[in-house]
């Protein structure tokens, strides 16, 4: 491979005459911030040769058509609340790409259901955006008060809403795109069907910034549910629990949100809060929500649901308390880290219904290899959050640790149909697994695919492909 240029002054003249002196950053103090994303592992902070801040389309596409001329690598970034270190440098180098003074909401049109926005704007102010006019955008991360809105699409983020609203990839039409070679292209549109060849929008959702930079998207509103309940049903097992995750799509309850909080991370989470949470000595939690356009329809599937819950023997089930519930909920990985540093993250997705199996083979395969970790589930679509912690082993063995269990996890979520992540992706971290478990047809095309996008290799070189 080509080798990259480093970023010269004369670059740095050129960046600046693009984009104004002012927002090309090069000093220290400046680029730390740049440094890593939210994610745990020290090995893979890198500061970037510089940072630029470019206020539009034309601006990228012209930073990407000097970046191919020179031949020096671009890292595009939003929020920087990503866990694989995708918007973050590597051993290429180069320039971070911020997207954050593209920050508009262009357009909401109430009539036709769409927004319009630029992939700096915060995940939460276009949720509120939209309900403001009693409208409902559907994507809702976890990280949604900090994420930004072009980087949920670049990860195809998912969260708790996306059993019944789906991933950010089902609340987009369309997107405008600078390519890696410096075009500006427009995939996708407000369509209810299309059959016009690739359907390219879809390949740039999830690529993690490797296939171009996002700088305008059309979303998809749907009218505000009017009315809402926040279940709380606790189960003596962790199996009984795992039980509403096939009960409830058969008895035909459409819930938004299905989470799984086991006993371990309820007593963690107790204790971090300083709360006291319903039955935390012995039970395992399902939260649920439930919406609708009318009160009788929801008051509907609550009692359908506390019957399911009863059958399959829950210990109690509760209109819940939803800012203490969601609050325990979102508090896992601060209080896991409370309890113990984070060694490393899991993003596992299996089919919902192969969840407990997971589960169980996991518990095994920590056991054996000495790994002890905290877990919760997005349990309606089948995606398992871990949390490694940093104990029961020497800093000298822990790459050795890890990289066994999660070689040893890998070989049972890919035998159970799963992937190596649900919503955080690839990015740098899980490159290695990524390789060794995806098909290697399938793998292959991906490759080829980045290759035709992007023939110079300048755009997130070094993310999600060796
Ligand atoms: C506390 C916490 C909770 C979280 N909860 C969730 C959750 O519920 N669901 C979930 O899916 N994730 C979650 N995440 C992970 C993270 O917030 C999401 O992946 C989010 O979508 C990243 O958005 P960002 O703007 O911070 O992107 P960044 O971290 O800046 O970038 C992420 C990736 O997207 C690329 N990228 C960013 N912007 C663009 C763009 N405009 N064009 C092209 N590529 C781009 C980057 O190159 C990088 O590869 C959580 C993270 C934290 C810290």
């Amino acid at each position: 491979m080509r080798a990259y240029t480093k970023i010269t002054p004369s670059i740095l003249a050129a960046l600046q005459a693009i984009v104004g002196q002012k927002y090309v950053w090069t000093e220290a103090d400046k680029l730390i911030p740049f440094e890593k994303d939210e994610g745990v592992e020290p090995a893979y902070f890198r500061r970037p040769e510089a940072v630029v801040v470019p206020a539009s389309a034309d601006e990228i596409a012209a930073i990407m058509k000097l970046a191919n001329a020179a031949h020096f690598a671009v890292i595009p970034r939003g929020a920087g609340t990503g866990l694989e270190f995708g918007a973050v440098a590597n051993e290429y180098g180069g320039i971070i790409v911020s997207t954050e003074r593209l920050n508009r909401i262009i357009e909401i049109n109430e009539d036709k259901l769409y927004m319009t926005v630029e992939p700096g704007v915060i995940t939460a102010d276009i949720q509120r955006a939209a309900k403001a006019r009693g409208l409902l955008y559907g994507g809702d991360p976890c990280s949604g008060d900090s994420c930004f809105i072009g980087g949920n699409a670049a990860t195809n983020a998912g969260g708790n809403r996306a059993v019944k609203y789906g991933t950010t990839r089902d609340q987009i039409y369309s997107l405008e795109v600078v390519t890696p070679t410096g075009d500006i292209a427009h995939f996708g549109g407000r369509l209810k069907k299309v059959t016009a060849g690739y359907p390219l929008q879809s390949i740039i959702i999830g690529s993690e910034g490797t296939l171009g930079i996002i700088t305008k998207l059309t979303l998809k509103l749907v009218p505000l549910p009017k009315y809402g309940a926040d279940i709380l049903a606790v189960f003596p097992t962790l199996e009984t629990a795992l039980s509403l995750v096939t009960a409830l799509p058969k008895a035909e309850i459409a819930v938004t949100c299905l989470e799984c909080m086991d006993n371990a991370v309820i007593r963690v989470v107790a204790a971090y809060l300083d709360e006291a949470l319903p039955y935390a000595d012995e039970g395992h939690y399902m939260i649920i929500h439930l919406d609708g356009k009318c009160e009788d329809e929801v008051d509907e599937a609550c009692v359908a649901l506390d019957e399911i819950c009863q059958a399959q023997g829950a210990l109690e089930v509760f209109v819940a308390d939803a800012e203490k519930v969601w609050k325990a909920r979102k508090a896992f990985t601060e209080a896991s880290a409370a309890e113990c540093p984070i060694a490393a993250m899991e993003d596992f997705v299996v089919p919902p219904d192969e969840l407990k199996t997971l589960l169980d083979r996991l518990i095994q395969i920590g056991s054996t290899t000495g790994v002890l970790f905290r877990g919760v589930s997005h349990a309606g679509d089948g995606n398992l959050h871990l949390d490694v912690l940093r104990r029961g082993f020497s800093a000298d063995e822990e790459a050795a640790k890890i990289d066994a269990f999660e070689d040893q996890a890998c070989a049972v979520v890919y035998a159970l149909g799963g992937r190596i992540s649900g919503e955080h992706g690839i990015g740098q971290k899980r490159k290695r697994l990524f390789a060794k478990y995806t098909d290697p047809t399938a793998y292959a095309l991906m490759k080829a695919v980045k290759k035709a996008f992007d023939p110079n290799m300048v755009l997130n070189p070094g993310k999600l492909f060796e």
